[in-house]
């Protein structure tokens, strides 16, 4: 089974580990350029997306991190993880930064004051078998995508809230996945097997020429 770690400088770890569990992962956390190393796929979490920059630049991941996604590793980010894979950010804070690899730009909190949090069911393209229970907390959306991005989901603007049009929040490129919503506090684990998946075929393909065929 491919090993799975979850980005544990900030926000939430424990929900993804027990997903990623139940979808056969082996997991851990990472916290240090060492952890990184060791696996084959990574969880970006929600939190907060400028405190989760701050920290991964002060434990010296920030670097490691941006060449793991540049160089292939299946990822998956939620909420500040979506944010974090953006190669934008719409007006950023000052100084706040994204390690990149989606080509996107991404609003935060993006769904207003009256909708701060939010749930609905969505239809997510590769997701068999019915909608995804979608919890937006806080959420981002991406306000732009560039043409290598395949958009998997969209909250129709009745349910974004008022004066949204229908809003981007699910998002792939390569095998890098990004969510507005938060998959782990559904129950449901079909976002995270498509990591899981993603992490068994890139660790199958590097492991095929030892193979010896
Ligand atoms: N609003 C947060 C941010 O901009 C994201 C919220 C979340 O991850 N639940 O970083």
């Amino acid at each position: 089974a491919p090993r799975v770690g979850v980005l544990a400088v900030q926000g939430d770890t424990r929900e993804h580990l027990a997903a990623l569990e139940r979808c056969g992962a082996r997991v851990s956390t990472v916290r240090r350029p060492g952890e990184l190393d060791e696996v084959d796929a990574l969880v970006l979490p929600g939190g907060e997306s400028t405190t989760i920059d701050r920290l991964v630049r002060a434990f010296d991941l920030a670097e490691p991190l941006r060449e793991r996604l540049a160089g292939g590793m299946p990822a998956l980010g939620s909420c500040a993880g979506m944010i974090l894979l953006a190669d934008r950010i719409e007006g950023p804070a000052a100084g706040q930064r994204t390690l990149g690899g989606i080509d996107m730009t991404v609003r935060r909190n993006a769904f207003g004051r009256q909708v701060d949090s939010f749930e609905c069911d969505l239809d997510v393209v590769g997701v068999e078998g019915g909608p995804v229970h979608a919890v937006f907390i806080r959420a981002p959306r991406a306000v732009e995508v560039g043409p290598g991005v395949e958009v998997l989901a969209r909250v129709p603007g009745a349910t974004a809230g008022p004066g949204q049009g229908d809003t981007i929040v699910a998002v792939r490129q390569g095998p890098l996945l990004a969510t507005a919503f938060h998959p782990e506090l559904s129950g449901d684990d079909r976002v995270h097997r498509l990591l899981v998946r993603s992490a068994e075929a890139t660790v199958a393909s590097t492991q095929a020429p030892h193979d010896g065929r």
